[in-house]
């Protein structure tokens, strides 16, 4: 079926053979009566994945993760108002940058590259300066970090202010409890975890981030301006169809089979069967675990200073001595590809490997990304054990 190597980058991925389907075929009009129907129930399908309340909003529009970005800091800051970035890395460096360039005065904490921010740091952060809102990234795919999402949440509550994760690289893979933890923005793409070809930027706000925009002076962007869109989704909810722009429609499509696959997807486990997106998150918990045990008997270290903070959705691997970026080619030839560091300074010390989406549901896609790396560091003269790394992962899984 597939035309093209294996893809285990982080984004795009590869999407199940149901989602390849509903993707494909003529463009849909987008007030055709079965489109419609799609797009409203996808919407509805958002909060179930993002665990949203009811009362938060989806918006769905064509664009990328970047878009999603664009269009979270322009709702809810106007120039002179405040933020911390919560910075981890190279997505963290672009919403900072974003945030600059809306007039917004930041305030960053960082960390070491492969470690995150303490909430102490973080607390002593707005101590220090009063904010209207935290921005951080769940899941920093130049480092395969993943933050305290629910205590940075938690935190932004008890002082008043919004909170905006950048969940590009994590949403549908990593728990996320939107209206339990009380975060106010959840935001990402359909070419990462949610399982669809580039092209939606996605995300659900609360009830606060909306007043937030209303209560601003100076408008974002027409095209990614909420109370542009916020009719056309409420539209499409009710089932009717609207028109502010064009809406990407095949991939509305797609997205609304994908969400559907996720929410039926069941799991067997220890504790019983889980069902929908906990089960889904099971399944990338499960293939990380894998992945990094099949690291671990390769005997190479990971990017992430523990394996507490190291993401569901990708792994960041240390090339071991004498080996190179070379190694990508090789992995490429055994009809997989991964992709090389992102994280400035650093790129050519390690490479990543993403394993969101369909692929943790299907094992054997998982251990032939770990065959294809073994085997490719034997040929680079790295002393390792095709087989036992192979079962490290099988047994994992
Ligand atoms: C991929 C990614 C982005 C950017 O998404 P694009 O669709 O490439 O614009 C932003 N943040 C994170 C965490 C990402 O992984």
């Amino acid at each position: 079926m597939s035309k093209r190597s294996l893809l285990m980058i982080p984004g795009p991925i590869e999407v199940s053979p149901t989602v390849l389907e509903a993707f494909q075929g003529p463009p849909p009009s987008h007030v055709a009566p079965d489109f419609i129907e799609k797009f409203g129930r996808a919407l509805e399908m958002m909060r179930e994945v993002w665990c949203a309340s009811a009362d938060s909003q989806p918006f769905v529009i064509a664009g990328s993760g970047t878009i999603a970005m664009e269009m979270a800091v322009g709702n809810l800051l106007e120039p002179g108002q405040r933020a911390l970035v919560v910075n981890t890395g190279y997505f963290s460096d672009r919403m900072a940058e974003m945030l600059r360039r809306r007039g917004v005065q930041l305030t960053e904490v960082g960390a070491e590259p492969g470690s995150v921010p303490s909430i102490a740091g973080i607390e002593q952060a707005l101590d220090a300066r009063q904010v209207d809102a935290i921005f951080a990234t769940h899941v920093d795919t130049s480092t395969g970090v993943r933050v305290d999402a629910q205590a940075i949440a938690a935190l932004a509550r008890e002082r008043g202010v919004l909170s905006v994760f950048d969940g590009v690289c994590a949403t549908a893979g990593e728990a996320f409890e939107m209206g339990e933890w009380g975060a106010d923005v959840y935001l990402t793409a359909s070419q990462k975890a949610v399982g669809v070809p580039p092209g939606l930027a996605l995300m659900v706000a609360s009830p606060r981030a909306l007043g937030a925009r209303e209560a601003l002076s100076e408008p974002p962007p027409m095209s990614v301006d909420w109370q542009q869109w916020l009719p056309i989704m409420n539209a499409y909810e009710q089932r009717q169809g609207s028109y502010f722009s064009t809406p990407a429609t095949n991939l509305v499509e797609a997205l609304h089979t994908s969400l559907s696959e996720i929410l039926v997807y069941e799991r067997g486990g220890q504790h019983g069967t889980q069902q929908g997106i906990s089960a889904r998150v099971a399944a990338h918990t499960a293939a990380a675990d894998a992945m990094r045990a099949a690291w671990s008997r390769m005997g190479l270290e990971i990017f992430p200073q523990s394996p507490e903070l190291a993401a569901n959705t990708l792994s960041a691997v240390m090339y071991p001595e004498g080996v190179g970026p070379e190694l990508l080619a090789d992995i490429n030839k055994r009809g997989v590809i991964v992709a090389g560091g992102l994280y400035p300074g650093r790129k050519q010390t390690y490479f990543r490997v993403g394993h969101m989406g369909h692929v943790v549901t299907e094992p054997e896609l998982l251990l032939q990304t770990v065959r294809a790396v073994a085997e490719a560091l034997v040929e680079n003269g790295h002393d390792t054990d095709v087989g036992e790394a192979v079962s490290a992962a099988a047994e994992r899984l």
